[in-house]
């Protein structure tokens, strides 16, 4: 027997997330069903309130429910090295070791041609303009060692280069191809450690 539209429709959103198929989906739709209705509001209001709360760091544009985020109003921190990233879990992967001091650019997304990701759709501008205002002496390529992470790391090394900051990139033990953000901490450490200028 078919399923009720509402669970139809219900499955079709869980199935718009990463990582989640249909049969997934539709065992989550099922899932809520048993919920109570209280349990339901949280669970909605919960969506709601981080899409609305949580935006962009004005510095390093990480996800923030602050106009600045922590570690970019930590003063402990180095903030002459800026360590830029493809997306906010990356972040998450070098705050789990615990060995990196200085602060991040997120990028969000990768340059691809291919799936019309251009550089002017990234937040390469808000790092050539923190970059500008004075105080980096190194920027480190962190992008995955993939062909759009490389590509991406070039095309940012160009421009940062003439400005006279040392830009460095992590020397991926990591093979190529590999996802930072499931590295374990000390091979992120160490090819974090071991970067070699470009
Ligand atoms: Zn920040």
């Amino acid at each position: 027997m078919a399923d009720a539209l509402p669970l139809v429709l219900l499955a079709e959103q869980f199935a718009k997330l990463p990582g989640i198929g249909m049969k997934t989906a539709q065992r989550l739709a099922y899932f809520v069903m048993s919920m109570s209705d209280d349990e339901v509001t949280e669970f909605s209001e919960a969506i709601i309130n981080a899409h609305e709360k949580v935006g962009l760091c004005s510095v390093c544009q990480n996800l923030t429910d602050k106009e600045i985020c922590p570690v970019c109003d930590d003063v402990r921190r180095d903030h002459s090295v800026i360590c830029v990233v493809e997306g906010p879990k990356d972040v998450s992967a070098f705050e789990r070791t615990k060995e990196y001091n200085g602060v991040y650019h997120v990028l969000h997304g990768l340059i691809s041609p291919i799936d019309n990701i251009t550089p002017d759709s990234l937040k390469i501008k808000e790092l050539l303009a923190r970059i500008q205002k004075g105080g980096v002496e190194e920027v480190i390529m962190a992008t995955n060692p993939t062909v759009e992470g490389e590509a991406t790391a070039m095309y940012i090394s160009r421009l940062i280069r003439p400005l006279g900051v040392k830009v460095t990139r992590l020397a991926f033990g990591l093979p190529v191809g590999a996802n930072l953000e499931y590295a374990d901490e000390v091979t992120l450490f160490k090819a974090l450690e071991n970067r070699n200028e470009m």
